[in-house]
Order: C-alpha cells, then sequence, then structure tokens
C-alpha cells in the first residue's frame, strides 16, 4: 500500500457477472495497478488471484439479500474514503455493472463530499452475460422491442396497476434478485392474464463453468419448477424470446447445484493480503 499526503483515486469498475475474461481491458489495466481493491460477493476469486496486483489489499464486503454476512454500506463508504485518502489507487469492483441494482450513488456522493477523484468503468451485466450464455436474443425482432431490468425482491414493490402492464407488456422483463420469490411473481403474472406465449428462463451462475437453465411456458412453471431452491446468484427473464433458449443454448447445464461465489465470511478468511 502507498500511503502519502496526496489524495488517491477510487475507480468504481465493473467485473462482469462471472466469466473472468468478461472484465473489460480497461478494469483489469486498473486492476494491474491498484493498491487496494474492495470486492462484491459476485466477483469471480480468478479476477482476485490472477488478475490483480499481487501486492493490492484485498477488501471483501458484501451483501446477499439478507442472507449470512453483509456489510453495512457505510461501512463501505468509510473503507473506500479512508483508503483513497490515506493517497491510494482504490478499485471498487463490483459484480456485473456498476449501475445496475448497486449501491454506486451511495459512492458517489461520499466520494464528492470528500472532493476525491474518481473513474466509473462498466461492466457487463447480469441480464447481458445470462442471455448470451443462454443462447436469447433479448429483444429478437418479431418477439420484442424493449428490454427491462426489474427486481421483485419483497412482496409490496409492485401494485396491482404495475403487474397488469408487465402481464400484458411484450417487452422482455428481466427480474434480478428474484429467485426467492419466484413462484409469487409467476402467480401475479398468470393471475393478470400473460399470455400462453410467453416463457421463463431461470439461470443459475450464469456465465459460470457452473451455469444452469430452467426453462418452460410460463404457465407451467408452477408444474414444473415451482418451489425450487435456485443456487444464488440467479437471473429470470420472461418473454416470448426465453422460449428461443432451447433452439440457441449453446452450453451445457452443469447440473451442480455447488456455488461459484463463496460466502463473503469464508472470502474473508481467506483472502486478506498485504
Ligand atoms: N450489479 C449487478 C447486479 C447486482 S444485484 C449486475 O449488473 O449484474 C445481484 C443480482 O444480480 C443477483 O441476485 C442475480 O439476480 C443477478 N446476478 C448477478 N450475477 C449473476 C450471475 N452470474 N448469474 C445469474 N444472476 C446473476
Amino acid at each position: 500500500m502507498r500511503a502519502n499526503q496526496h489524495k488517491g483515486k477510487v475507480i468504481i469498475a465493473g467485473a462482469g457477472p462471472g466469466d473472468p475474461e468478461l472484465l473489460t481491458l480497461k478494469a483489469l489495466r486498473y486492476l494491474q495497478k491498484a493498491d487496494v481493491v474492495i470486492t462484491d460477493r459476485l466477483v469471480s476469486d480468478i479476477i482476485l488471484e490472477e488478475y490483480t496486483n499481487k501486492d493490492a489489499q484485498i477488501l471483501h464486503v458484501g451483501k446477499q439479500c439478507g442472507k449470512g454476512a453483509s456489510t453495512p454500506q457505510s461501512t463501505i463508504n468509510e473503507l473506500i474514503v479512508n483508503y483513497a485518502l490515506q493517497g491510494n489507487l482504490v478499485v471498487r469492483l463490483k459484480g456485473g455493472d456498476v449501475s445496475i441494482f448497486s449501491n454506486m450513488l451511495d459512492e458517489l456522493q461520499v466520494l464528492t463530499q470528500h472532493s476525491i477523484e474518481y473513474e466509473i468503468i462498466p461492466g457487463v451485466t447480469a441480464a447481458l452475460g445470462a442471455s448470451a450464455y443462454a443462447g436469447i436474443p433479448l429483444t429478437a425482432r418479431d418477439y420484442s422491442t424493449a428490454v427491462r431490468f426489474l427486481t421483485y425482491y419483497k412482496a409490496d414493490i409492485l401494485d396491482n396497476a404495475y403487474w397488469k402492464e408487465l402481464a400484458q407488456t411484450n417487452d422482455t422483463l428481466v427480474f434480478y434478485m428474484s429467485s426467492d420469490t419466484l413462484d409469487a411473481l409467476v402467480e401475479k403474472l398468470t393471475a393478470n392474464g400473460i399470455g400462453k406465449d410467453k416463457h421463463l428462463a431461470i439461470i443459475e451462475q450464469a456465465t459460470t463453468p457452473l451455469q444452469n437453465v430452467y426453462s418452460c411456458n410460463v404457465h407451467e412453471y408452477a408444474k414444473k419448477w415451482g418451489n425450487t431452491n435456485y443456487v444464488s446468484p440467479t437471473l429470470i427473464i420472461i418473454g416470448k424470446v426465453a422460449a428461443l433458449h432451447q433452439q440457441f443454448q449453446w452450453l451445457n447445464n452443469s447440473l451442480s447445484k455447488e456455488n461459484y461465489f463463496n460466502p463473503v465470511e469464508k472470502k474473508r478468511r481467506i483472502s486478506v493480503r498485504a
């Protein structure tokens, strides 16, 4: 670590959804120069072990939807600010893209409050990684002209009028952080009249060697996959395009229920090198 009286700099970078080769060259260049890397749980260990400066200090912070270890955002903010104020080049590495269902806004606010210089580097978000590795063109011509990134992690975040519109639209719907509520989600869409031509693709651990895709018509879901416990992280794609998986899948299911991403607690035990 570098410590001097000059302010450091923070690079907020996306690591992509799993496959380490989906990292951008720009993020890679900064990881190779970093003094400190503050990383989320959904980042491949290979990126940290093989592509990051061997002398960098690596700190695992992270959240897992209320399960297991979770670092409060205020602590993450403090870590970023303190290391930067000590003059370090800090890479704040986030799974997928930096701005999709992440707390980037909080981090930007504290950085500007402390007048710390920063750059933002995008990453391949889970929707784009999962759809590519499942062979699903998200806005295929004649199927869908738009795609929406959504979440349904607790019962009351979407109102009835919104559910009706979601059930009726031809837009492709991508749900993040919603595998625990999937049974209820499908029930809401069917109760609101979702068409017989709509399909579901449920993609576990997308882009990793442990990827599994479950796919079926939305109306068959409850019978076929209802009550399934999906391995985290899981992404859900709903729409006519989800049926294209059957025809264009190019990866076999791993059929494994192992975790590609270790829980944060375990990572903390095996990480921190200074
Ligand atoms: N910033 C991230 C999303 C963070 S929210 C991004 O842009 O991808 C975390 C959610 O993202 C998970 O609950 C899951 O729905 C989704 N996700 C992230 N990585 C995934 C992966 N490899 N496979 C499937 N879903 C993933």
